[in-house]
């Protein structure tokens, strides 16, 4: 089929991110907003704009009822979720299906399998994917959670099989822990998740968190895309994102990113992945698969040189990969800053509106923002509010091009994590590309920096 309307069940830099594929591929697209978002930049661009309810997203950005009908009013052929709200709900895409709609992202029965944890991890193992050691499957029973943790070595991670965004995780030392923390995690996750399930794993003392990109067409051809180094977190929270690695040579990338070609190829994956691992003494841990395009995307574009949206549509209208793995050229270097609204050293939430604002440009600079002189930026939804992402040669070049443009860049009425990312790209761990995941809250309760 030919996809010639798309319908964009999402909001911000995404949703500008998708009406731009689109209209550079020729497909019209219907956005569709709450009123909070009236007079929002996705809204202004698309060629028709659909409200669906009230600023909570659950009775907008999640009401499947309230898109679904907005796909059948306005005779779009597809939706693209984007990241978060519906983006990884199976049962979400299932009903797009139904409706004779082409979903742009994975089947669904991937989704759902990838979504939950312990599935996730038995199916990653079963295809060839490195796990980290430990339980297979959920542990209840507290002498057998004393022998996997003997067996994988202390400290473990107790670990909630519904979890998400880095809750319901407890750290145990010691045996004499165990019972206790048992108890918790599995009353915190079932507070929290309404899943009491949880299973058990070595817990890595200080790794890199890099993630390899990986794209299916639904029939069995799968590609790998290299790897992205988010290693810099706060709270679990990406700050900001690299590719290549600083650490990973190209036999490496190479066989990691065989395996998980493979794996997906064997799957049957179809549209976009990310294979999420942490990485520690040379070894790669299978954490998370995320069924859905990333945030940090942009980087791997970069370095590409290929569309992932325009890829995602391709295979949702059932065409080939448009490149095979032989064809793909790593080149240069690429540097994602996520900018927040928010007080970049409290990070307290900070929207208003933008009084003043100009864009930084020039060679192998993007951003992608919803952002414009004038817009109120609701409280209602995530603080992000930009990506600003560049290209260079090498990756001393991207930082300096990266410094050049944060310089540049001016959002007047708000805080914004501007101030953090110029002090980061001072930092001389950073520029050793010297990081790991505990990286960035040492940093930020030793010198407070931003
Ligand atoms: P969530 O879905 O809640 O984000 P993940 O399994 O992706 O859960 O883990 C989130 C974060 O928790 C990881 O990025 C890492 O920082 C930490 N983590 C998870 N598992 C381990 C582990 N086995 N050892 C050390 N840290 C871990």
């Amino acid at each position: 089929m030919a996809i010639e309307k798309l319908l964009i069940a999402n909001r911000g830099e995404i949703a500008l991110r998708i009406h731009r594929a689109c209209h550079e591929m020729g497909i019209k697209t219907v956005a569709v907003h709450s009123t909070a978002d009236a007079d929002a930049m996705h809204v202004r661009l698309a060629d028709e704009a659909i409200c669906i309810g009230p600023p909570a997203a659950r009775d907008s950005y999640l009401n499947v009822a309230a898109i679904i009908s907005a796909a059948e009013i306005s005779g779009a052929d597809a939706i693209h979720p984007g990241y978060g709200f519906l983006s990884e709900n199976a049962k979400f895409a299932e009903i797009v299906e139904a409706h004779g709609l082409a979903f742009v992202g994975p089947k669904p029965e991937h989704i759902r399998t990838m979504g939950d944890k312990i599935e996730a991890k038995r199916t990653a193992g079963a295809l060839g994917l490195p796990l980290v050691p430990g339980s297979d499957g959920a542990v209840s029973e507290l002498e057998e959670a004393k022998a996997i943790a003997e067996a994988a070595g202390y400290p473990v991670i107790i670990k909630a099989a519904s979890g998400g965004g880095g809750r319901g995780m407890k750290v145990c030392t010691s045996p004499d822990q165990l019972e206790t923390l048992m108890q918790q995690a599995g009353s915190e996750a079932k507070a929290a998740f309404g899943d009491a399930t949880v299973y058990i794993e070595k817990y890595l003392g200080n790794p890199r968190h890099i993630e390899i990109q990986i794209f299916g067409d639904g029939n069995g051809n799968a590609i790998h895309l290299g790897e992205r180094d988010c290693s810099l977190q706060r709270r679990h929270q990406k700050v900001l994102e690299e590719a290549p690695s600083p650490i990973l040579s190209q036999a490496e990338r190479e066989r990691i990113g065989g395996i998980c070609a493979r794996a997906m190829a064997d799957m049957g994956y179809r549209g976009a992945g990310t294979i999420e691992f942490l990485w520690e003494n040379g070894e790669f841990y299978f954490i998370e698969m995320n069924t859905r395009l990333q945030v940090e995307h942009p980087v791997t574009e970069m370095i590409t040189g290929l569309d992932l949206v325009r890829e995602q549509i391709r295979v949702a209208e059932g065409k080939p990969l448009s490149v095979a793995q032989e064809d793909i050229r790593f080149t240069g270097h690429a540097i994602e800053c996520r900018i927040n609204a928010e007080d970049p050293k409290t990070f307290a939430p900070s929207p208003g509106t933008v009084t003043s604002y100009h864009v930084p440009g020039g060679m192998h600079v993007r951003v992608d923002s919803g952002l414009y002189q004038g817009y109120k930026v609701p409280p209602y939804y995530d603080s992000m509010i930009g990506k600003l992402i560049v290209y260079g040669r090498t990756r001393e070049g991207a930082i300096m091009r990266l410094r050049r443009a944060l310089e540049e860049y001016v959002i007047e009425g708000m805080k914004t994590t501007i101030p953090l990312h110029q002090a980061l790209l001072t930092d001389p761990d950073f520029l050793d590309g010297n990081y790991t995941i505990k990286w960035l809250e040492e940093w930020l309760a030793r010198d407070g920096q931003a």
